[in-house]
């Protein structure tokens, strides 16, 4: 029953989502067609053309971002898990995500020696972890320090996790912000489809979940912590790339549902 309770809840999740989706396509194709309209009509001023042709190609490009959180977000999304270095991984993504902060940001890395490398699609993470780095901005409006990090952690088959992960070993990634935090009812509501706290241009409230789908998508799961003036963490959970084959064959009891 449980599980049925779940399924109905991800259909349900999924039904807002594509209806979200199909109104915000829906913009971009509106978009497209007037500005194709108006090339039409002012063929012959030049300048004018290259104005409407702008908002054409802006606005192929918003509908193929659409798409790719669509497909980030669904099962089908093509994952290709294959294993990663954390450490590299992060030290390669220092200066896009100093980018993405702007300068009043500092951002520190903190990792310890020996990590063991994580089973997820690169591509994938990293968009997360973009999309994470973006959050953190917005709630660091005046500045302040991200920090990431990673640690490995054992899952034993004895613990009361309560987070639905099978026995193994996990590396945290981490991504700690000193901004303005989350009330209970934001964070309560917060990786839910569609939720944001932000204006239309500014949110679609699908990066936490779609962070999420990914976490579990991987065989992991996400994790927030978040308070008031005391900023957030949010930590990725992801399977390390030994533990898959071991927690494979010493699996005792049904896995849970995860469809791969
Ligand atoms: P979006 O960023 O588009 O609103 P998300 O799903 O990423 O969508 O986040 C949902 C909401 O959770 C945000 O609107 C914001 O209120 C809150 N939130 C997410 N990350 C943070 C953060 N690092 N600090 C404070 N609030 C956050």
């Amino acid at each position: 029953a449980q599980a049925r309770a779940a399924h109905a809840q991800r259909m349900q999740a999924l039904g807002q989502l594509a209806g979200g989706i199909a109104h915000d396509f829906n913009n971009v194709l509106q978009a497209v067609q007037s500005g194709a309209e108006m090339i039409e009509m002012c063929c012959e001023e030049p300048e004018t053309v290259q104005e409407f042709d702008r908002i054409v190609l802006d606005s192929a490009q918003r509908g193929m971002a659409i798409t790719r959180r669509l497909l980030a977000f669904s099962r089908r999304g093509d994952l290709r898990a294959k294993p990663i270095d954390p450490v590299r991984l992060l030290d390669s993504m220092r200066d896009i995500l100093a980018q993405t902060l702007g300068s009043p940001i500092a951002v520190r890395i903190e990792t310890p020696p020996g990590l063991p490398a994580v089973m997820a699609d690169r591509g994938q993470l990293e968009t997360v972890l973009v999309n994470l780095a973006t959050n953190a901005r917005d709630a660091m409006p005046d500045g302040g320090a991200l920090t990431l990090g990673a640690m490995p952690e054992d899952v034993r088959a004895d613990a009361v996790h309560g987070m639905g992960l099978r026995p193994g070993r996990y590396v945290r990634l981490s991504i700690a912000d000193t901004g303005t935090g989350m009330d209970p009812e934001t964070l309560g509501r917060a990786m839910e489809p569609f939720f944001t706290t932000k204006s239309r241009e500014h949110g679609t409230g699908l990066g936490l979940s779609m962070a999420k789908g990914f976490a579990e998508q991987s065989g992991g799961t996400l994790e927030i912590e978040s308070a008031p003036g005391r900023g957030t963490i949010v930590t990725l959970w992801l399977p390390a790339a030994d533990a898959r084959t071991e927690a494979a064959s010493e699996q005792t009891g049904p896995a849970p549902a995860s469809g791969r």
